[in-house]
């Protein structure tokens, strides 16, 4: 039996994280619960996992009342919610299944209170790798860090089948998102409905227009270079539409590792969560003959630049990767608002990274000075773009 804190519990991941949990009650318990502002939807999880502890990130005590029969729980709202259910309720693993930078001080309340940290939050890696990964050594009881991401937790499961053996090259998979074969003139006059769109993964709005964009996969470089130790030129996209191979690594004999699949967030959920057993997850078998094929190509730099911005950023180091991540995060909310046209994305990040020179990254407390260094410089980006 292995006890979960699940922070983000009401998102994509988390709900698919509690269906696993459920089909497999002798396997796992539910110690804490953490939702931003779904509260009815907590409520359900609630009163059908009975953990000890939950919490509403986005909400003050008093916001809503809290319904007779969940009384039985410890109620926390806002920052003491995130940071309660990662490190003071006692579990063996946390799932960080939070969207934005809050992972961050996630990760380090979970390492400081020895938990293992099964992590599908983007933002700690891409913006605070370095600190992250210091928090994060193999224990003596096997890894503290657990991948959640589908191409991270192949390459992952493809490294646990090196024995040992270092890799020359990490492939990083991509479905190419809902514009693969838009034209740049298409591209320009996307809307938000084309962009959510997604042609294999069902996922959260912020994820799914970054997917499009192709900022989903120059995140995940980056996350990739954090994780295994990757120099730059270690790591290569291929745009791979069909989704079922979920990435690979290639070793100095030549031969590559490939962790193949259905399209499904629920395996490399229960990967995690089971490690380093693996658990039935109800997720749909590969019929191969059915598919047919499996095709490859190369990313296109002129449509999508993110990729290359990724690359960039790692090269110049420091904040640099927080800040690309920081002005995507303000530049994708102001696409699904309205605001902005679908390649200004980029425009916009691209900018801010120039605007903003050189800043440190090894404490929490420089990153989040980036971050929010970052958030002004791009909003300064957009009010400019506004008004051409
Ligand atoms: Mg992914």
């Amino acid at each position: 039996m292995r006890s979960i804190n699940i922070l983000g519990s009401t998102g994509s991941i988390g709900t698919q994280a509690l269906q696993i949990a459920a089909l497999h009650p002798d396997r796992f318990q539910i110690n804490a619960l953490t939702a931003h502002r779904q509260a009815d939807a907590l409520f359900a999880q609630v009163r059908a996992f009975r953990p000890g502890m939950a919490g509403l990130t986005g909400m003050k005590a008093g916001d809503v009342e809290i319904p007779e029969d969940l009384r039985f729980c410890d109620w926390r709202f806002g920052q003491d919610a995130l940071l309660c259910a990662a490190g003071d309720v006692p579990c063996d693993d946390v799932l960080i299944s939070v969207v934005g930078m809050v992972g961050l001080p996630a990760v380090i309340a979970a390492r400081k209170a020895g938990r293992r940290v099964l992590l599908a939050n983007k933002e700690a890696l891409v913006a605070g790798g370095q600190i992250v990964m210091a928090a994060c050594g193999d224990g003596p009881d096997g890894p503290t860090l657990i991948p959640v991401d589908s191409e991270h937790s192949a390459i992952y499961q493809c490294l646990r089948a090196a024995n040992g053996n270092p890799y020359d090259k990490i492939l990083l998979t991509a479905s190419g998102g809902a514009f693969r074969d838009y034209t740049l003139e298409q591209l320009q006059n996307a809307t938000l409905a084309q962009a959510l769109t997604h042609p294999n993964w069902s996922m959260g709005a912020k994820i799914t227009v970054d997917s499009a964009s192709m900022f989903n996969k120059a995140l995940e470089v980056i996350e990739a270079r954090w994780l295994f130790d990757a120099a730059p030129h270690q790591i290569q996209v291929v745009i791979h539409p069909q989704s079922i191979v979920h990435s690979m690594v290639q070793f100095r004999d030549g031969a590559v590792l490939a962790q193949l699949g259905a399209p499904d967030m629920r395996v490399p959920i229960a990967y995690a969560m089971a490690y380093p057993e693996r658990v039935e997850t109800a997720a749909p078998r590969v019929d191969f003959a059915a598919l047919g094929k499996c095709t490859f190509s190369d990313v296109d730099p002129v449509r999508f630049p993110a990729i290359g911005m990724a690359y960039d950023a790692l090269r110049a180091g420091g904040a640099a990767c927080c800040v690309l991540n920081a002005a995507n995060e303000e530049a994708n909310a102001r696409f699904r608002s309205g605001g902005l046209r679908f390649t200004q994305i980029g425009t916009v990040v691209a900018e801010t990274l120039q605007r903003i020179g050189c800043m440190p990254a090894h404490t929490i407390e420089e990153v989040y000075a980036a971050d929010a260094a970052a958030r002004d410089a791009a909003r300064r980006v957009m009010e400019k773009l506004e008004q051409e």
